[in-house]
């Protein structure tokens, strides 16, 4: 086994691939840019290398900086981790060429899955079904029309060098086909410097559902299972699963067959993963393969009780496969949900900033791969990715059950994030009965990730929570005012809690250790540790525990939060709800008629001019952010009145764009 690895990555996988490494007693070295001085990785790390600048294509993706670094600390082999170099035949072939070991693949494999295109042909070849489509480069848009036609509609237009989502469409008539062609080509142009095209069928109600493979380098080549990754965005995972609850034993077992089979057509050591897309009769169709660790693979760990990453290492240092395809048995059920820093009201643009606070949930069954601390910054230079999620049980009810409680106490603040989102999803009804497909979320979230308006169950569990608190608060005020007698009197037992815009009367009176709780006509008895200033508020009730989060905004008012219902209440004692109601409220500045920039960024482009009539949902501007370019588009028909910024401006946050008149 190897002495001392080099980790070509940072974040949440640097910090994996270590923790691992450290538990097989294998130094480990990382790198980092110069925005990375104070990361994570570099903390955990036995050793540290600075490999240059924050922009990744001037550290993390300079190839000779690495393999100076290895030479440098005598790492005798370096894990890529995902995303960055990982994929790259030319940094495996690079290592090797210095003595280095690279834990993946040979850069042949690497190279024959990197291509779309090719990675199609050769499946095909090996006997797996791939989508039906035309396997070749488009050259323009009228050819690609011609093809949509011959292939059946709808179609997707795909980069050929894609990944990460990008460089892909859809389209379902001959103007989407040549509006989608030109679009994707030039996101492939800008993201991977090729803006090859290729079309095949769009396949309906589609579930991604992907294959773990593992070979070593004597000729075993097993798989793990599977993993279903339907729920997306932007066709990028969100949550996902292991085992899909759409698949049955044969499927499963003809999937895997299929998968081993292209992996050993390739020569496949390490780890790697077949995806494939799966219509609603269980037909599947290979995507691509990804010739690297994924992002999801915990799920995988979970239901299998194996380390991934010390399997690569192993295999990579020339160890058999421990075990065959029949010592693997599957046990319970995983769910992973990914935290980013994102705003999902906000139509999920990026968010930047310092953690101020990070309360990672722990417990039973939960798992949190993370590579941040409480105080680190979230910067604009790499994935927004926080954290991962992921909870195990023995069934899937009770996989998601914990998910679910272990959102509800997954506390960020300083920045926006999608914990909630991602608890409302893991909530939804449809998603509890396993109906899932990538377009999920598009169906169930059709207008963005908006508070629900009227009173839904978590409501009821937030008035609790904001009466529990509104009563200890002054139970702590009142043992101070023993010491200072006289000043707020007895502690009220009948609250008004404003929420969403509506009083609701709660009664709340201690009883020893707990308290009666009348609401909405229902009498309880829960208890509470709660003390004012924390930020989780656990209500123990009987046979049941809910976790809210709860920060304080005033001295009576509360932003709550429980199953990705995030509320803003006010709870009122009788004597102040008298005092509120003779007092105005104060409004918001208004900036409608102003476009703000949503996030800080670069102001790539203006499309509008002074004086130009638009049209809601037209594209106003382009700002970029996190390496994603978000249009921003108008709200309403209106016309521009002046423009206040110009391309190359970089943005603060609510930085005015434009005006409209
Ligand atoms: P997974 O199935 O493991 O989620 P993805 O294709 O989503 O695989 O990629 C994982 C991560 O790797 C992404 O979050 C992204 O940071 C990075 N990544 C992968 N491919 C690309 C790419 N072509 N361009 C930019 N980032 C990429
Ligand atoms: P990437 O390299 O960006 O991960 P993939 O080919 O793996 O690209 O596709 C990413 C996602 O796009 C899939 O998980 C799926 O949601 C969607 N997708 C890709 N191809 C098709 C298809 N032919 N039909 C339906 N959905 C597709
Ligand atoms: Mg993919």
């Amino acid at each position: 086994m190897f002495r001392k690895i080099l980790i070509a990555n940072r974040g949440e996988i640097a910090c994996r691939v270590i923790r691992t490494a450290r538990r097989m007693e294998i130094a480990t070295v990382a790198v980092y840019s110069e925005a990375d001085r104070e990361a994570a990785h570099v903390r955990l790390a036995d050793q540290a290398i600075a490999i240059g600048p924050a922009l990744s294509v001037e550290s993390y993706l300079r190839i000779d900086r690495i393999v100076e670094a290895c030479l440098a600390s005598g790492a005798e082999a370096v894990h890529p981790g995902y995303g960055f170099l990982s994929e790259r035949a030319d940094f495996a072939a690079a290592l090797a060429e210095a003595g280095i070991v690279f834990v993946g693949p040979g850069p042949e494999a690497i190279a024959a899955m990197g291509d779309k295109i090719e990675s199609k042909k050769l499946a095909s070849r090996a006997g797996v079904s791939t989508v039906p489509g035309y396997l070749d480069v488009v050259p323009d848009a009228e050819a690609a029309i011609s093809i949509a036609r011959d292939i059946g509609y709808p179609v997707m237009l795909k980069a050929s060098a894609g990944g990460g989502g990008k460089g892909m469409r859809i389209a379902a008539n001959d103007g989407e086909v040549r509006d989608g062609f030109h679009s994707a080509a030039s996101e492939a142009r800008s993201s991977f410097a090729d803006d090859r095209i290729f079309i095949e069928k769009y396949i309906e109600e589609p579930r991604h559902i992907e294959i773990q493979v593992l070979g070593d380098a004597h000729g075993n080549i097993v798989y793990l299972g599977e993993r279903e990754c339907s729920i997306q965005r932007r066709h990028q995972k969100v949550i996902e699963e292991a085992p899909s609850p759409f698949l049955d034993t044969a499927t499963r077992a003809a999937m895997g067959r299929q998968a081993v089979a292209l992996a050993r057509a390739v020569d496949y050591r390490s780890a790697g993963t077949v995806e494939f897309i799966v219509d609603r009769r269980r037909n599947f169709y290979f995507l691509e393969m990804n010739t690297r660790l994924q992002v999801e693979h915990p799920v995988t760990e979970l239901v299998t009780g194996l380390d991934l990453v010390e399997l690569m290492l192993r295999v990579a240092a020339g160890e058999k496969l421990p075990f065959g395809q029949d010592d693997l048995r599957l046990d319970g059920w995983a769910i992973e949900a990914r935290i980013y820093a994102e705003d999902p009201t906000r139509g999920f643009l990026p968010s930047t900033g310092r953690l101020v606070r990070y309360l990672p949930p722990a417990g039973k069954g939960v798992r949190v791969d993370d590579g941040v601390y409480e105080g680190a910054e979230i910067g604009i230079y790499y994935d927004p990715m926080i954290a991962k999620l992921v909870a195990h049980g023995a069934d899937r009810d009770a996989a998601v059950d914990r998910l679910c409680d272990a959102l509800d106490g997954f506390y960020i603040a300083g920045l926006q994030h999608n914990v909630a989102f991602l608890a409302a999803i893991a909530d939804n009804e449809r998603f509890r009965r396993g109906a899932l497909s990538t377009d999920f979320i598009a169906e169930e979230f059709p207008a963005g990730f908006l508070a629900p308006t009227g009173f839904v169950p978590a409501d009821r569990v937030i008035l609790i929570a904001a009466a529990l608190a509104g009563c200890r608060i002054r139970e702590c005020e009142a043992a101070i005012d023993g010491r200072l007698p006289g000043l707020h009197g007895a502690i009220p037992a009948d609250w008004t809690i404003l929420l969403g815009g509506k009083m609701h009367a709660v009664a709340v009176r201690a009883n020893g250790a707990a308290y009666e709780v009348e609401i909405r006509g229902e009498r309880l008895t829960v208890a509470t540790d709660w003390q004012p200033g924390q930020v989780l508020l656990r209500i123990v009730g009987e046979g049941a525990t809910a976790t809210v989060q709860i920060a304080r905004l005033s001295a009576a008012a509360f932003r709550l939060a429980h199953r990705g219902i995030v509320r803003r209440a006010q709870v009122l004692s009788p004597r102040a709800a008298e005092l509120l109601a003779l007092m105005p409220e104060k409004k918001p500045p208004d900036t409608s008629r102003l476009l703000l920039s949503p996030m800080p960024g670069l102001l790539s482009s203006i499309a509008v001019a002074p004086g130009q009539e638009v049209k809601a949902g037209e594209a106003l501007a382009t700002v970029e952010a996190m390496k994603m370019e978000n249009v921003l588009r108008a709200e309403r028909d209106g016309r521009i009145a002046a423009i206040r910024a110009k391309p190359g401006d970089s943005l603060a946050v609510d930085e005015v764009i434009l005006e409209f008149e």
